[in-house]
């Protein structure tokens, strides 16, 4: 579904990422891991064209997304749920989910969207009407996720959704990404806690330095505590 081939990326004069490789297939939950500043959220905002350096190769669902900017990224059928969540403030729950309908392909089909996204957020449909960010760090998270679920897209790039929310929520959270992949959803998820990424990918990769060092089986990874503690720690 997401193939990445030699990307490499800069802020500025910094050349951060150096010849990424990477694929995602349909379905699949792929894990990209590694220490804090070893250029994960660059890969993500990459894929999703929100850069403004980039060189190399991502082509999603066979079309070419180089060039192309964020928005038509996101019509082809790519979510993005970016750390610092970008949840709109002044605007209720329901309006920030209707955030990510109005521009998507289920526009005409919005109701049944929101009733959808209500029964699969529990938490979020008792608080429909509510102030958005007034809302706790981790359900203002279960926001970010549900508007991105709720524009229907193919793929979903989660950049660090355990961090700093509390366990319960984290539980929940991850409870629906498995959810989400027994429907078939595709997922690139960043995460620093190596436990939880493990528990639902199916493959991994680990970044260190803006290369990527290591690509296995989840398995494979949860099998090698050394390499987890030599890239992953914190
Ligand atoms: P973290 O878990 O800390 O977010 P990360 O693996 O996601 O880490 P990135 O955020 O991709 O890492 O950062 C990779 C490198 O790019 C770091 O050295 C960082 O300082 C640098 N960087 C990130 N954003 C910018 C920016 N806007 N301008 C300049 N350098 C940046």
């Amino acid at each position: 579904m997401l193939k990445i081939e030699k990307l490499n990326a800069w802020y500025a004069s910094s050349h951060i990422l150096q010849d990424v490789d990477l694929t995602v297939g349909q379905g699949e939950v792929v894990a990209l891991l590694g220490r804090n500043g070893a250029g994960k959220t660059t890969t993500l905002k990459s894929i999703m064209g929100l850069l403004d350096r980039t060189s190399g190769s991502i082509t999603f669902k066979g079309q070419n997304l180089i060039g192309r900017p964020a928005h038509a990224r996101f019509a082809q059928g790519l979510a993005y749920v970016p750390e610092e969540r970008r949840i709109v403030s002044g605007l209720s729950v329901l309006e920030n989910i209707r955030l990510g309908i109005v521009a998507s392909p289920l526009k005409a089909r919005e109701a049944e969207v929101i009733d959808q996204i209500a029964q699969t957020f529990p938490r979020l449909k008792e608080r429909l009407n509510q102030n958005a960010v007034t809302m706790s760090g981790g359900e203002q998270q279960m926001l970010a996720i549900a508007r991105a679920i709720a524009a229907g897209p193919d793929m979903i790039l989660l950049d660090e959704p355990s961090e700093g929310i509390m366990p319960i929520l984290v539980d929940e959270m991850f409870e629906l990404f498995n959810t989400l992949k027994q429907d078939g959803k595709t997922i690139l998820l960043v995460e620093q806690n190596v436990e939880l990424a493990l528990g639902i990918a199916d493959r991994v990769y680990i970044l260190d330095q803006g290369e990527i060092v290591y690509t296995s089986t989840a398995r494979a990874l949860l099998d090698d505590p050394a390499m987890q503690e030599r890239y992953c720690a914190v």
